[in-house]
């Protein structure tokens, strides 16, 4: 269900499978560059703690994935990046158990170049976004559908698309508002 605790070993397959764009693309960049601006570890932090990835298995996560980058030793880790991982699931400073981005929060956002939080929906240009459709195995007339409604600004519609397109035709009950909501729903129609 959507509702259990997830672990590490997990978080590839639920990423290929239950991911809405946005946090597939949160979680390709981090495998591949070992690294993630502020912004982008907020987003994916608090959308793991969302899907149930409990906050041990994030550290290690996190850790795994940042100290393969050079420079970046366990050390460089704990002092720099731990405190922001606990801190996402209210283990430091204020210790609020902060919400994940709303759809709304994501597509508030303006990443720079080098940065990949947001919604892409928004954030890429359509032959990006045509890509990442295409690699989901969208058929190229629901692609270019799906690229003209994001280019039309009717984002979460367009990710609505995506996500019946995947899903056999399903549809997200009472409209997308929120990339937990779009995993949840997801793990309820793949794995009931
Ligand atoms: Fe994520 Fe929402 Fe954008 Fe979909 S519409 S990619 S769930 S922020």
């Amino acid at each position: 269900s959507g509702t259990g605790i997830v672990l590490n070993k997990e978080l590839q397959r639920l990423a290929e499978e239950s991911f809405p764009l946005c946090a597939k693309n949160l979680f390709k960049a981090v495998k591949h560059e070992h690294h993630l601006r502020h912004e982008g570890r907020r987003q994916l932090q608090l959308y793991l703690k969302g899907i149930g990835l409990p906050l041990e298995e994030a550290l290690v996560f996190f850790k795994t994935e940042f100290t393969k980058k050079p420079g970046c030793n366990n050390e460089k880790f704990e002092k720099d990046y731990a405190y922001g991982v606990r801190h996402s699931y209210g283990k430091e400073g204020k210790r609020v158990d902060y919400t994940p981005h709303s759809c709304m929060k994501c597509i508030a956002a303006n990443p720079s170049k080098g940065e990949y939080h947001g919604c892409p929906f928004k954030t890429f240009s359509e032959e990006a976004l045509g890509a990442a459709l295409s690699q989901m195995k969208i058929e190229p007339s629901k692609v270019t559908d799906i690229v003209k409604k994001a280019k039309n600004k009717h984002y979460q519609l367009a990710c609505s698309d995506v996500f019946e397109a995947v899903h056999g035709g399903e549809f997200i009950e009472g409209g997308l508002h929120h990339p937990n909501q779009y995993y949840e729903q997801s793990r309820k129609v793949l794995n009931p």
